[in-house]
C-alpha cells in the first residue's frame, strides 16, 4: 500500500492512497489544480485516480470533489448524510447517479482492489468518518477532525501498517492564544479536534497494536506548531519504549508529504 498526504490543515485536505491498481483520494480539500499538481509531484497522474472518499462536509475536505470526479468521470463515496449535503451544496451536479455511491459506516466493501471501511468520528459534521483501506493483508488508515478517541476509531485503525492521525493543537497555545472562546470551546470539545498530547497517546495505542507509521496530520497554524507536535508524540512514544517500533511524520499544510509504501 502506498499513502501520501497531498495537503493537511484547516486549509485543505488530501491523502492519496494506493494498493498499485487502485488509487483513491481521501477528500479533495483544495483546488482540482493543486491536487493534479501535488500528485504529479509525487510521480502520479491524476487519470490514474479511481475514486474520491469524503469524510465530512467542512470546506476543507471537500473543495474539488465534484471536480475530480467529472474531470476524471471517477465516483464520488460518500455516507447519506455527507452526500446529500453535497448535493444540496450544488457540488455533485453532472456526475451520474451510478457514479454517486453512498456507503453504510462500520460495513466493509470494495472499490476496485481494495477493501474500504468507514469509521464514525466524533466531530461537528453530519456524519463525519475516517477510513480504512485494506490490500494484500496491509490496512492503512485517516483519522483526522476527530473530538477524541472513541471505540470505532480504535476498531477503525487499529493493526494498520500507517495510520494519519491527527495532531491539531497544543492545548496551552490554544488557550492562551487569539481564538474567540467560543472557538477554543469548539476546538476543545468532544466534537471539535485532536490535542497533541491526546495524539501521543493514541499514538502509543497504535504502536502498541503494530502500526509502523504515524503521520501527525491537520495541524492548526495558530494553536501548534509543527515541532511541538513531533516532539510531543515522539517523547511519549520513547517514553514508554515504542519508539523503535514505530515512527513518526509530519503532513505539511501547503505540500505533500513523504510517499510511504508499507
Ligand atoms: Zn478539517
Ligand atoms: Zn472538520
Amino acid at each position: 500500500m502506498k499513502l501520501c498526504t497531498l495537503v493537511s490543515g484547516s486549509s485543505g485536505n488530501s491523502t492519496y492512497i494506493s494498493d498499485g491498481t487502485t488509487s483513491v483520494l481521501v477528500d479533495a480539500g483544495l483546488t482540482g489544480k493543486r491536487i493534479e499538481e501535488e500528485l504529479s509531484s509525487i510521480g502520479v497522474s491524476a487519470k490514474e485516480l479511481s475514486a474520491v472518499f469524503v469524510t465530512h462536509e467542512h470546506n476543507d475536505h471537500i473543495t474539488s470533489v465534484g471536480v475530480i470526479a467529472r474531470r476524471y468521470g471517477i465516483p464520488v463515496y460518500a455516507n447519506r448524510g455527507t452526500m446529500k449535503y453535497l448535493d444540496a451544496a450544488g457540488m455533485l451536479n453532472r456526475i451520474m447517479p451510478e457514479n454517486l455511491i453512498v456507503f453504510e459506516n462500520n460495513k466493509s466493501f470494495l472499490c476496485g482492489t481494495m477493501t474500504v471501511k468507514a469509521f464514525p468520528i466524533p466531530h461537528d459534521a453530519t456524519d463525519p468518518v475516517g477510513y480504512r483501506f485494506t490490500s494484500g493483508g496491509v490496512s492503512v488508515a485517516v483519522s483526522t477532525d476527530i473530538g477524541e478517541i472513541t471505540d470505532d476509531i480504535r476498531e477503525g485503525t487499529k493493526g494498520c501498517a500507517a495510520v494519519v492521525l491527527e495532531a491539531n493543537h497544543d492545548i496551552e497555545m490554544l488557550k492562551t492564544g487569539p481564538y474567540p472562546y467560543p472557538l477554543k470551546k469548539r476546538i476543545l470539545g468532544r466534537y471539535g479536534h485532536l490535542s497533541n498530547v491526546s495524539s501521543a497517546d493514541y499514538a502509543c495505542e497504535l504502536a502498541e497494536e503494530g502500526t509502523e507509521t504515524i503521520i501527525l496530520g491537520h495541524l492548526s497554524k495558530e494553536n501548534n506548531l509543527p515541532e511541538l507536535a513531533f516532539e510531543t508524540v515522539t517523547k511519549e512514544l520513547k517514553k514508554r519504549g515504542l519508539l523503535e517500533k514505530c515512527s513518526v511524520m509530519l503532513a505539511p499544510r501547503y505540500s505533500h508529504g513523504e510517499l510511504i509504501v508499507c
